[in-house]
Formats: C-alpha cells, structure tokens, sequence
C-alpha cells in the first residue's frame, strides 16, 4: 500500500460537484488502484510509509479527449486564415511532412512531451493515415508509462481535398496495426478512427463498423462540425440523413465505446440516441473558436440529454493543449453562449469533471480517487500562483483552474506510478 498525504483533495466523482478534502490521505493499492481517501489514516493503514506533499493539492490527471499528432507543429499557426486556405497552406502539408520518418519521430516525441508538461496522462490521439507516423506513435507511448487510445486515421473518399489513401490500404494498415497493437497493453490500445463520414467510403466504414464489434475496439470520429459536411452526409445518404444514422448504421455508435468529436449540428434524435448508447461527446472549445466554427454545440444542451461529455484540445483545430486553457475556454464559451441561448452556463466542477473522469470514460477506471479508480494523479503547487491567500480549498482551487500554469504541476502519477518527464530524444533500447 502507498500513502499520500497533502493539504487538500479535490475531484468529481459526478458531474455537478466538486468532493474536496482538506488534509486528507489517499491510500493506493500494490496495483495502482485507489483504496479509499481518509481524512484520519485508519488504523490498519498506519504501518505503512507516508508520503507527504505538504500543502499542496492533489487533483485526478487529465484526459485530452480528441488531438492529432500530424497537426501539432502548426499549433498556433494560421487562424486568422479562411478554413479552406488554412488547410490547403498548413493542414495538408503538415500531414505530408508527417510521412518522413525524421518527422514523425520528433513530433510524436514533442507530443509526449507536451502531454507529460500538461499533466495528460491519457490522450485520445487521431494519427494522420500514415501507418509508419502511428506505428512509432505506438512505440513511443509504449515505453512512456501514460497511457492513450492511437488510431491510424481513415481516410479514403476526397471531401476538401483529394483522397488521402486508397481503401485497401486503409484497410490492410488498419488491420495490420490492429493485430500488432490492440487490446495488448494495459495503457496504449487501438482506437478506430474514421476522420469524418464524408471522407469514408461504405466499404471502409462497414470494415471498421466490423472490427469495433469483433475486437471490441473504441471507435472515435469528427461528426457535423458545421452545415456544409452536414448536408454532404445528408445527399449520399438521403434514408438515414444524419450522421447519427449513418454511424449507427455502420455499427461504429453502440455495442463498444465510442466518441464524436465536434458535433455542434447534431439534432435532438441524435442526442438522445449518444445518451441511449453512451456515446461520449467531446468538445473542443478553442478549436471552435480558432476556427470561427458556425455554430458550437451548446454543452448544457448535450448534458440535458444526458449525453457523456468531455473536452479535448483538437490541436491544430485547437492552439494547445494545455487542459488548464482548454477548462477556462468552455467555461468562458459557455458564459458567452448563455447570453443569447436558453441555456445556464458550464460549473467550474462540470468543467473539471470533462477534463478528468468525463473523457476518461474512454479509457475505463481513470479521472476520479473514488475506490477502484487507477490513480492517476497531479500534485499542484499554487505557491507561485498569487500573493493573495485565498479563503478555501475551493477557492484555491478555482484560482487554479484559471491562472495555473504547468510549473504548479510538481508530481504527475499514472496507474499508481510516478512518471517523470520524458527524454527529448527517442532512443529504443
Ligand atoms: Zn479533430
């Protein structure tokens, strides 16, 4: 057993309400789990070496719902651009760099990095549909101790460009990567990830609709970012109309975990049918604002539809992938959407809970200290934050959410395992 002391406690185990601690233990078991948060160690755990993190605050580590590995030498870069020339200029040919093995390997590493520097311990990452880029993606997370969901994007039918791969070769690499990575490891497995409908052929999508079922495999994809793919969907598809329907259709919503990113067009039938089949919503909310998208679902609206939600950065949709910035973004886009929707804006805690156990839905047993959970922690130091001592726990921690940077992040723990920071160099031994 290890046992952690700090000076406060703090995470969602539902959704509406932070469950804070003040000096509390948390006791974690040989494997990794958490055994139970105790406010006086109990009796029976009182043999065992405490570590003590002092007055700092020990929170669930993140969960970055949605974000490509190809785009994230241009985060940051472009927005002020129309859609169609920011991915002609930089989308496009990022994802062509992102063929060369040098590349690759450096951005894969950096992306590691960033996400150790943020406190994500786990990553749903959407690799380009290179099969090389998210083999050494795979290779790289393996030997990381995080853990994530990688997938080979597929990509077969010309939507805003051309065609970026063939659907044989979707299908073999898929396959391929499949059989070498998923369900193999405890922290790295496989993810489907069709990029969109309209760039996805029948044939493409009855294959990864079967490989969800046949593996069990998460299946995680873009869906009605706007009017224009919206209504592509509805053209070729004119009996099922949605993507709702078409995705269900193909078997790649219901019967295994699965995530639509974006999804700001979804009608009521398809938010009910993601609440019915425990679809996970993920929102992105500086890639909504980055890319000036038409209209941003409403995340109140998807709650009241008892959809699961969750947040991720979408890098390069996204500027970064800072969870703090990612937080503050949906809470700051929800107060503005509130002025003119019927709608109440986001709770700090609503926040905080998408970016821990909402996304880490996904993953199973993580975003929470509740019993059971894996301990996947951060230790953050507000020492540096303000010169101004806040009143509670809460407070501390509100100011946190908003003004914390990663240097307050001094400990960052996956399954039970401390993990520090990665080498800027990939070597495989
Ligand atoms: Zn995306």
């Amino acid at each position: 057993m290890h046992v952690y002391h700090a000076g406060g406690v703090i995470h969602t185990p539902v959704q509406n309400d932070f469950e804070i601690y003040e000096n509390a233990y948390i006791c974690v078991e040989e494997d990794g789990r958490v055994n139970g948060i105790y406010s006086v160690l109990p009796k029976s755990m009182m043999h065992f070496p405490v570590t003590d993190f002092g007055d700092q605050i020990l929170i669930p580590a993140f969960t970055d719902g949605h974000i490509h590995s190809a785009q994230l030498p241009n985060a940051g870069l472009g927005y002020d651009m129309p859609f169609s020339k920011w991915l002609g200029e930089l989308t496009y040919p990022s994802e062509r760099r992102y063929r060369e093995k040098e590349v690759y390997a450096a951005v894969n590493r950096q992306l590691i990095m960033d996400f150790w520097k943020y406190g994500i311990m786990h990553g749903a990452i959407m690799s380009s549909t290179d099969y090389g880029a998210t083999e050494n993606l795979f290779e790289q997370y393996l030997d990381s101790g995080m853990c994530a969901l990688i997938g080979k994007m597929n990509s077969d039918l010309p939507a805003y460009g051309a065609a970026a791969e063939s659907t044989e070769a979707s299908i073999r690499e898929t396959e391929l990567l499949i059989s070498k990575y998923a369900n193999k490891n405890p922290c790295v497995n496989y993810a489907l990830s069709p990029e969109f409908v309209p760039t996805c052929s029948d044939a493409l999508m009855e294959f990864l609709g079967d490989a969800a079922r046949k593996h069990q495999l998460p299946v995680i994809t873009h869906a009605a970012e706007g009017t224009e793919d919206v209504e592509m969907v509805r053209k070729r598809f004119p009996q099922l109309q949605t993507y709702g329907n078409v995705l269900k259709h193909f078997g790649l919503f219901g019967g295994h975990p699965a995530a639509a990113v974006h999804y700001n067009m979804a009608e009521p039938e398809e938010l009910l049918d993601m609440a019915e089949l425990g679809v996970i919503y993920v929102q992105c909310p500086n890639s909504g604002m980055d890319m000036g998208t038409e209209k941003l679902m409403i995340m109140r609206k998807a709650m009241n539809y008892g959809v699961p939600c969750a947040l991720g950065s979408d890098i390069a949709g996204g500027h970064t992938c800072n969870m703090f910035r990612v937080m503050v973004s949906a809470m700051q886009l929800s107060r503005i959407t509130a002025l003119y929707e019927p709608f109440e804006s986001l709770k700090t805690a609503e926040v905080f809970y998408m970016a821990t156990k909402g996304g880490g839905k996904l993953f199973g047993k993580t975003g929470s200290f509740e019993t059971g959970y894996f301990f996947d922690a951060l230790v953050l130091d507000d020492g540096m934050i303000s010169p101004f001592k806040a009143e509670s726990l809460r407070e501390r921690f509100e100011r946190i959410l908003y003004a914390a940077d990663p240097a307050c992040i001094t400990l960052r723990f996956c399954k039970g395992k401390r993990i520090r920071a990665p080498k800027n160099r990939y070597t495989k031994n």
